[in-house]
């Protein structure tokens, strides 16, 4: 390979000039305008290349001496990246929450790219800090619907933040928890508040043994990473079984009064507006009554479900988001916005104070830099993303694009429903679904003994991995799995084959192809011979 000259007069051409028209990386650009997911194959991975193979093309620790052509690198990008990515466009890809952008993300970003603004403070960012704050007013109206008064007041106000723009929902459910905790053991008399005295200072003014954060089993990693972060310890995340999907309020108040009682404080209950494995929706309204009986903060993360909201059909399987302190939304998801766009908003636009910070240089007292208030220094312009979406799709576009996803997964459960050789182990709520194969001859597997239902549904778990396992790897679809306790088998976990459905182009047929592709890939497997033939021999 040609090896670029080593002078800064070369460096100054790549920072300055734009290659000439033909070059390989004009090419490129203009392929990927033209069609993206011609990178890519109809499949979902394109070559049956294995993961130890793909790695050998990135063994090397030490960094280039020399400066490679630009065109030369982007070829080289070409055939060891692209040509090895996953194709998260295709129809068929429905096992996961990254899906298909609309295509008018990828000429926005060159803009993205190009002006290269940073959001942490007004000097760099300068009309992207309005555009960033109008957006998280936008996400805000959307919950909680307050009077015109209210977002003239506070929209662009420099002493208060109705939201705080993210990475993710990860950053974005830290945020929201860490302005609770500001909040919670804030200044107070002598004492300075625990952003400046820290943890241990501040059980000991407060008198708490502990703090805690409850939710139900099916709550985000996120969450337990986030009170590590928050130094509250992860033996203080209060896990509630929910064998039907769902946070029960009787249970978590039970839980809430006993934690407190032995001397601790619950600061948050969170609701999940959509949980990543099933997409279930915490009962939020009874959940908010709960938070008030205790005193204690209330967080939905609706990072997934969150634009459920944009319709006006289904809203109402979230109601009572409006009563939380906080939400957690994530525009990457069913927003259809590249990845990188989270959302945390605040009911009290005051609350966000809990966590402002100040320095000399940036981040001035009463400036409106954003940083003050946000976990994440150096940010880019990701809000304009979503502010571009809201604006291309509208609420109406996008309430189409909801509707669609959830009828498309009720539809789909109505095909596992009449399918003989499948159960549907999760009905949708939103459109997330779980189901699993099982031979017509088990249809009748939950009235049968606990001991048979736990040695069939072992083997019925080995198959599921089996089968999906063999589809990923036969590349022309893709489903993921997960493991959930159900409530017909005991509360018994098992492992189940789990889809989302987000991408508009995805039709019943690729959904019946892959239901039919899972059976002919059972009926090669053994376990499931076995089981349609004699369902309660005990041959392992
Ligand atoms: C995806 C998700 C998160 C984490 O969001 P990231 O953007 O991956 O950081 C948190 N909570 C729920 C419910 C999610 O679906």
């Amino acid at each position: 390979m040609a090896k670029a000259e080593v002078s800064l007069e070369h460096l100054f051409r790549v920072f300055t000039k734009p290659e000439h028209s033909d070059s390989t990386l004009a090419k490129i650009e203009r392929h990927l305008s033209d069609n993206i997911s011609d990178f890519l194959s109809q499949h979902v991975v394109t070559k049956k290349t294995s993961l130890e193979e793909i790695e050998k093309d990135f063994s090397s620790a030490s960094v280039p001496d020399s400066p490679e052509f630009v065109s030369e690198h982007a070829e080289s990008l070409l055939n060891k990246l692209v040509a090895h990515s996953v194709n998260t466009y295709s129809p068929t890809f429905i096992g996961h929450m990254t899906s298909a952008l609309p295509y008018f993300h990828l000429t926005l970003a060159k803009l993205l790219v190009g002006l290269n603004q940073n959001l942490v403070k007004i000097e760099t960012s300068k009309a992207f800090t309005p555009l960033e704050r109008q957006t998280l007013g936008m996400m805000h109206n959307l919950i909680y619907q307050q009077d015109d008064k209210f977002y003239e007041d506070y929209l662009h106000s420099a002493d208060h933040a109705l939201g705080s723009f993210c990475s993710g929902g990860t950053v974005a459910n830290i945020t929201a928890l860490w302005i609770a905790r500001n909040q919670l053991l804030g200044a107070d008399g002598k004492f300075p508040g625990v952003a400046k005295a820290g943890l241990a200072a501040a059980y000991r003014h407060y008198g708490y043994e502990n703090i805690g954060v409850m939710s139900s089993n099916r709550g985000h990693y996120s969450l337990s990473k986030t009170v590590d972060v928050l130094g509250i310890g992860r033996d203080n995340m209060l896990t509630v079984q929910s064998p039907t999907q769902k946070l029960d309020p009787q249970q978590a108040l039970k839980l809430g009064k006993a934690y407190q009682e032995s001397g601790n404080k619950l600061l948050a209950i969170i609701g999940i507006a959509g949980t990543t494995e099933t997409g279930h929706v915490d009962p939020l309204d009874e959940l908010a009554d709960v938070a008030k009986e205790l005193n204690c903060w209330f967080h939905v993360d609706a990072a997934w479900g969150g634009a459920t909201l944009f319709s006006e059909r289904y809203r109402s399987k979230l109601a009572g988001i409006e009563r939380a302190d906080s939400v957690s939304i994530d525009a990457h998801k069913q927003m259809y916005v590249p990845m990188g766009a989270g959302m945390a908003l605040f009911k009290d636009p005051k609350h966000s104070n809990a966590v402002r910070h100040h320095a000399q240089y940036v981040l001035r007292e009463g400036s409106k830099d954003l940083g003050a208030t946000t976990l994440e220094g150096s940010r880019n312009g990701m809000a304009m993303m979503v502010y571009s979406s809201l604006h291309i799709l509208g609420r109406r576009g996008y309430e189409l694009l909801i509707n669609k996803s959830i009828e498309l997964a009720f539809e789909f459960a109505e095909m596992i429903n009449v399918h003989p050789e499948f159960e549907l182990t999760t009905q949708p709520t939103l459109s997330l679904l779980t189901y699993r194969l099982r031979p017509f001859s088990l249809s009748q597997l939950a009235g049968m003994p606990a001991s048979d239902i736990t040695n069939i549904n072992n083997r019925l778990n080995s198959l599921t991995v089996s089968v999906q396992k063999q589809q990923r790897e036969a590349g022309k679809s893709f489903v993921s799995r997960t493991r959930i306790e159900i409530e017909k088998y005991n509360g018994e976990a098992i492992t189940v084959f789990r889809v989302v459905l987000a991408n508009p182009l995805t039709t019943k047929e690729h959904l019946s192809d892959i239901l039919q592709e899972q059976l002919t890939i059972a009926n090669n497997n053994r376990i499931w011979n076995e089981l349609s033939v004699n369902p309660t021999s005990k041959i392992a």
